[in-house]
């Protein structure tokens, strides 16, 4: 997004701007936009600040209170507000049966009603402007791995509220999209590469994860953060409610095949 015809760089909220894909977010943002950056620890929210320029807000997403007050002080910042990027995740490895229910409930809360809240909030800020929201979710809320039901329900459900926001309000000039990344090295990623324990460094183990990935590597957050660029710019202005995955190729990809995958892979042939 451009100027406006005072000279004004449009405003943009990326929840947990203060590392991995948010982090790239703002930095990438911060060339057209003002940016505000939020997320619970303090620390690396001052960090990218110091590094883009972004404004930090220390707030908890999935507290209602909290997430309507960062809409609020923002606007009362920059008194205005033109995009949204619901970035703000986590994951909680765990097998359904073995669940717990605050487990659950923390990643719904994070993961799904916290962008709601926060979308509903910034709603009449962003029609006022035109604006446009982008939601992160995953490849895993399309399909879904061991220890997913939780992430993975949560994602596909912020797919389904992105499109529906994209739906109800696009007569009106607002945008939503979507990007699903698919393994992209990040604190949350190195911390899922250590809780499998499949190799004995994180190279290893990100190797083996995209042994069947038709790129053969994790993405980086800077790959994420042009997607969502992207889609928040003008460039993007007849796209809606679509869902863009940076994944490197593995939703192509039908486990059924990976077999053949293997054996073709250097030109041989399955028979
Ligand atoms: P990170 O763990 O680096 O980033 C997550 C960010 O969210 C952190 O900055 C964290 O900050 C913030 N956050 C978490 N909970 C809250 C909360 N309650 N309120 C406010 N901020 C919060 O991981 P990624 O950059 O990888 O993750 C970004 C998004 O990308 C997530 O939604 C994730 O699900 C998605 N994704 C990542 C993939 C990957 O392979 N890395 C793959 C697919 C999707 P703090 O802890 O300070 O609150």
């Amino acid at each position: 997004m451009g100027q406006d015809q005072n000279g004004e760089k449009p405003v943009v909220i990326v929840t947990g701007g203060g590392s991995g894909i948010g982090a790239a977010a703002a930095r990438r943002l911060a060339r057209d936009w003002r940016v505000a950056i939020c997320g619970r620890r303090k620390d690396p929210l001052d960090k990218v600040a110091a590094e883009c320029g972004a404004v930090p807000f220390v707030a908890d997403v999935s507290d209602p209170e909290a997430a309507r007050a960062l809409v609020a002080d923002v606007v009362a910042h920059f008194g205005r507000l033109d995009g949204l990027v619901l970035n703000a995740g986590i994951l909680v490895n765990a097998l359904l049966g073995d669940m717990s229910l605050d487990d659950w409930n923390q990643q719904l809360a994070i993961n799904l009603t916290g962008p709601f809240v926060l979308t509903q909030a910034a709603l009449p800020h962003l029609l006022e402007r035109k604006g446009a929201v982008v939601s992160i979710t995953s490849v895993g809320g399309i399909q879904t791995g061991p220890g997913l039901a939780a992430y993975s329900a949560s994602k596909a459900g912020l797919q389904l509220m992105t499109q529906a926001l994209s739906y109800e309000y696009a007569r009106h000039g607002l945008r939503a999209n979507v990007v699903a990344p698919g393994w992209i090295r990040t604190e949350m990623g190195d911390e899922e590469m250590e809780t499998m324990q499949i190799a004995d460094d994180l190279e290893g183990a990100y190797a083996k994860v995209s042994e069947f990935v038709p790129a053969r590597r994790a993405g980086t957050s800077d790959e994420a953060a042009e997607a969502i660029a992207w889609l928040l710019s003008p460039a993007a202005s007849f796209v809606n409610g679509a869902v863009l995955a940076v994944d490197g190729g593995s939703l192509v990809a039908n486990v059924g095949m990976t077999f053949f995958d293997k054996i073709m892979e250097g030109g041989g042939s399955p028979h």
